[in-house]
């Protein structure tokens, strides 16, 4: 007899930048027996889905559904499903993201431009058209709101910019998807990928992501001819063929599209769980969500300098779901995260590269973006930053929270 105990997690609160909170009742909508992914009770939830997916996308787009893995497996589909050998793609790096963009690309053998801004920061638009009338590249890759800086990158004028210049704007938008707005349609977006365990407070392994008639075209062009996969007269086979099995996307849309053409074995259960979180998601109402986001952050922001804390970029182009705390000199920021963990079952983040070690990340997404988490995370802040040596303005964090709640109420 083995001695392993049934799982019994601890309750956490969860203020991190992903994986976030999940709503109980998509803890729920994940206990629903296994269905056959060619069962019409599925395949009728499955374009369920793709039609909520629309709606939080703001998008018409014919294509809008789930790829199986977490989220860098949607921006591996995109990129390695457009990206041809030797594609110029032009990526502006300003945080973590970027950078995982850049690797993706290179991998699908591109040739790579990038441009540079500090952490912190986010480009001016027009820099970025310039860099595009100067390298001309066939794909612009860009990160909307970076998660490792806190920080949202404006992208509705990059958006009509690549139209007419004839590139093709693919937007890491994981962190930002269900919390801020990302009109797909209105800032002209060819393809969007997002996230499941951030904003919309899914467990992590399946990325949303939505596309347009012109990769579409890319895709078609790329298409794989095999006997009874594709036949010869469904496109030309122009492209060079797309290397990824697991990541084309000419096969993954025949099998969400009408055709369904046997490819994987769906996750079912990640889909039950999608399901459940995007129909959350639009019965709270998009706007009335984005509200929400921007309530809870003003009240941590306001928290955080009350207590005498230092936000790292209290700026214009912040993202709204992450807070950025600079860590107070001499204080060990691990110690702290440790401690609020030990002590309060509280998780916050750190941070990577040049800020590691200089500032603590707090998210406020999805399910966990709720008062009581904010005015415990504030409490607990307090508390065991007094334990490390800090001087606090004593119980003036979690009063300038709640004078923010009682604004609203
Ligand atoms: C979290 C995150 C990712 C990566 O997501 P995984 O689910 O870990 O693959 C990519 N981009 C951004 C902006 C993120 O915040």
């Amino acid at each position: 007899m083995n001695s392993y105990q049934e799982i019994n997690a601890p309750l956490r609160t969860i203020m991190t930048p992903g994986p976030v909170e999940v709503d109980p009742r998509v803890l729920r909508a994940m206990s629903t027996p296994i269905l056959g992914q060619f069962d019409p009770a599925f395949t009728k939830m499955m374009n369920e889905t793709m039609d909520m997916l629309r709606e939080v996308f703001q998008t018409r787009n014919k294509w809008a559904f789930p790829v199986d893995g977490t989220s860098r497996s949607g921006i591996e589909a995109l990129l390695s499903s457009v990206i041809e050998p030797g594609d110029k793609v032009l990526i502006p790096i300003f945080g973590r993201f970027g950078h995982l963009l850049t690797e993706i690309a290179e991998r699908n053998k591109a040739e790579i431009h990038t441009i540079h801004c500090e952490w912190g920061e986010v480009f001016d638009q027009e820099v970025i058209i310039e860099e595009m009338k100067r390298v001309n590249p066939k794909v612009l890759a860009i990160v909307h709101g970076e998660t490792s800086t806190g920080c949202m990158q404006p992208l509705d004028q990059i958006g009509p910019a690549c139209r007419e210049l004839d590139v093709l704007c693919i937007v890491d938008a994981v962190a930002t998807i269900g919390g801020t707005p990302v009109k797909v349609d209105e800032w002209q977006l060819d393809a969007v990928i997002g996230g499941t365990q951030k904003c919309l407070s899914v467990p992590s392994g399946m990325a949303p992501i939505t596309y347009n008639e012109r990769i579409e075209h890319i895709l078609s062009s790329r298409k794989k001819v095999e006997k009874g996969i594709a036949t010869s007269e469904d496109h030309v086979n122009a492209g060079e063929p797309i290397q990824s099995n697991y990541f084309d996307l000419s096969q993954l849309q025949d099998y969400w599209g009408p055709r369904r053409l046997n490819h994987h074995t769906e996750a079912t259960t990640m889909l039950y769980g999608l399901r459940e979180g995007v129909r959350i998601v639009l019965q709270e109402g998009l706007t009335a969500r984005f509200k929400r986001h921007k309530l809870h952050e003003k009240a941590l922001m306001e928290g955080i300098k009350a207590m005498g804390l230092k936000l790292f970029n209290d700026v214009a182009w912040k993202l709204p779901m992450v807070t950025c705390v600079k860590i107070p000199d001499g204080v060990d920021g691990d110690s702290v995260r440790k401690m609020l963990l030990e002590q309060f079952g509280i998780e916050i983040a750190s941070s990577f590269g040049p800020l590691h070690g200089k500032i603590w990340r707090i998210g406020t997404m999805g399910y966990s973006c709720r008062k009581e988490n904010v005015l415990f995370v504030i409490s607990a802040m307090e508390g065991v930053l007094t334990r490390h040596g800090v001087q606090l303005n004593s119980g003036k964090g979690l009063q300038a929270a709640l004078d923010v709640y009682e604004s609203v109420e």
